[in-house]
């Protein structure tokens, strides 16, 4: 006897499907959508262990689905991640099993420093150092990211958010494919929609043409002001990109200095 989707998850004991929380209540993100009759309300607020998360999360990732179920479910992923709390969120992108780069990360990269901060520096992808240690610029880059931030009198975890538009590291640290910044993306869409930080600085090709949904090279789109979801963004080179092409380091500094004028009046126009 062959067995349907649903009948499946049902033997599971995974139907009837999981779905968020509203909002207010929502802490730890997943919860069963019905409860068993006679359940006082308490009850029909299910939470979903970490496990049980993780089964629904890989049936729903290997199960071969329809287009069109694939559409709903794609649908359906990216609405939940928008209603995460951001402890949720960190669960979420843990054990995220959307795309095959899953499968070679040593650990995911949610990102470093002050959720509350008003400055948030958006990367491409972890490299090799930063999927070891699940911290996001900690290599070459990195220690030139750092020297970027005291240049402006800023400093990691000080009023900063660095964090990327993917999640886990490309293998041999390929560019990201589409698909999987389709899949990523979300993830970041939260992040800044629960920080609500000032400024964006946008490092990079991926960075920049992920947030501001354009082919544009970096050339074209640094010197003006931008926005993501309502945030003003800026964009200027990737850290890396500086360590190669070191005459493109003036430039660099120049969009470091326009974004410090940027961030003062955005405080002025808060403190009038
Ligand atoms: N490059 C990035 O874009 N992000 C990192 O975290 C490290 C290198």
């Amino acid at each position: 006897m062959s067995l349907n989707r649903d009948d499946m998850l049902r033997e599971l004991e995974l139907l009837p499907v999981w779905k968020l929380r509203d909002a207010g209540v929502a802490k730890s993100g997943l919860v069963a959508n019905s409860a068993p009759s006679g359940a006082s309300p308490a009850q029909q607020v299910m939470e979903v262990s970490e496990t049980e998360r993780n089964v629904v999360e890989s049936i729903s990732a290997v199960e071969p689905l329809s287009v069109d179920e694939s559409a709903v479910f794609e649908e359906n992923r990216q609405e939940q991640i928008q209603h995460l709390d951001w402890q949720a969120l960190q669960g979420c992108v843990k054990s995220c099993v959307a795309c095959e780069l899953s499968g070679t990360r040593t650990q995911t990269v949610f990102g470093v420093g002050d959720p509350h901060a008003e400055w948030l520096f958006v990367g491409e992808a972890p490299g090799v150092e930063e999927d070891r240690q699940g911290e996001p610029f900690i290599g070459q880059a990195g220690k030139l990211l750092d020297n970027m931030l005291t240049a402006i009198k800023l400093k990691r975890g000080q009023n900063t958010y660095i964090t990327n538009i993917m999640k886990c590291r490309p293998p041999e640290s390929r560019d990201p494919h589409r698909g999987e910044i389709v899949q990523c993306e979300p993830f970041l869409e939260r992040q800044v929609a629960l920080m609500q930080p000032r400024l964006i600085l946008a490092l990079g090709r991926v960075a920049a043409q992920t947030l501001l949904n354009t082919d544009a090279a970096v050339a074209e789109l640094r010197g003006k002001l931008h926005s993501y979801n309502g945030v003003p963004v800026i964009v200027t080179y990737h850290p890396a990109y500086l360590l190669r092409n070191l005459a493109d380091k003036a430039r660099a500094w120049e969009d470091l200095c326009y974004a410090r004028r940027i961030m003062q009046t955005l405080q002025s126009q808060v403190a009038n």
